[in-house]
């Protein structure tokens, strides 16, 4: 357990962070730390509240989203299949300038994603199923992203729209 969930003051979630970062909010009085686990913060809340700037249409940019925007199916074969044989592609690789948005990241399989390698889909001779883009609402899944894996102590807290970093 070395994460901590970081709460608005309002108690919703705004996203995960290590629990050095924590820490550190805590030393800096940004913070209280509402739950300890092996004595890390575990879920902290931020004593100040912090306006969200969210549209309304706004979709959080998480792992659960961009599966839910390509419909679970791997953007390259085509194979639609169940979250954990799934991957990310950068579509345009981190180390050619890609960035990480909803413009150039893309639902994967593990073995295209290997196939892919550090290169582009021209590159690589892979085609793309569809141009990737910000979806316009909310997929039809809401996020219960990491629910199950979270920690019992997130759980209360975890109803909220939960954006998830991605790392
Ligand atoms: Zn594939």
């Amino acid at each position: 357990m070395e994460q901590a969930l970081l709460l608005n003051a309002s108690y919703e979630p705004l996203k995960v962070v290590d629990w050095q970062k924590a820490v550190t909010l805590w030393c800096q009085g940004k913070v209280e730390v509402i739950s300890v686990s092996f004595k890390l913060p575990s879920v902290i809340r931020l004593l100040r509240f912090v306006k969200i700037k969210r549209r309304f249409d706004y979709v959080p940019f998480s792992r659960a989203n961009i599966y839910a925007r390509d419909n679970y199916t791997c953007q390259y074969c085509s194979e639609s299949m169940p979250s954990g044989e799934l991957t990310f592609d950068h579509v345009v690789p981190v180390a050619q300038g890609g960035r990480k948005d909803w413009e150039n990241i893309v639902t994967c399989c593990i073995s295209c994603n290997r196939k892919k390698g550090g290169r582009t889909p021209a590159e690589a001779r892979m085609k793309l199923l569809r141009v990737p883009r910000r979806p316009d609402s909310a997929p039809a899944v809401r996020i219960t992203i990491g629910l199950r894996n979270a920690p019992e102590t997130w759980r209360d807290y975890l109803y909220w729209n939960l954006e998830l970093d991605e790392s």
